[in-house]
C-alpha cells in the first residue's frame, strides 16, 4: 500500500470520528475506540487516548468526592437553587 492510499483510507474511515472529543485541539485521538456507558447510562464513545484521560478524571473525581455523582458535603442545593446531578 502506498502512502497516498493509506492516507485516503485514513480520511475515509477515521474511526475516531465517533469519539466525543474528536477534534480536540489539545490532544488528538488515537488507539482503538471504546464504547461504554457513562455513570448516567448514556452511551459514550471515546478513543483510547481520550478514554484514558476520562478514566483519570473519573479517578480524580472519585478520590475527591467518593460518593459521586452524589453532591459533596459542601454542596447545598438551597444555596445555588440547583441540583448537583442536574441532567442537561
Ligand atoms: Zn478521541
Amino acid at each position: 500500500m502506498t502512502e497516498t492510499e493509506a492516507r485516503e483510507i485514513q480520511a475515509e474511515l477515521d474511526p475516531h470520528e465517533d469519539c466525543v472529543e474528536y477534534g480536540n485541539p489539545r490532544r488528538a485521538c488515537g488507539g482503538d475506540m471504546n464504547h461504554y456507558r457513562s455513570t448516567l447510562g448514556t452511551p459514550m464513545s471515546r478513543c483510547d487516548v481520550h478514554y484514558a484521560d476520562h478514566l483519570e478524571t473519573q479517578d480524580r473525581i472519585n478520590r475527591d468526592y467518593p460518593d459521586s455523582p452524589m453532591a459533596p458535603s459542601w454542596f447545598d442545593p438551597a444555596d445555588a437553587g440547583e441540583r448537583w446531578d442536574y441532567d442537561y
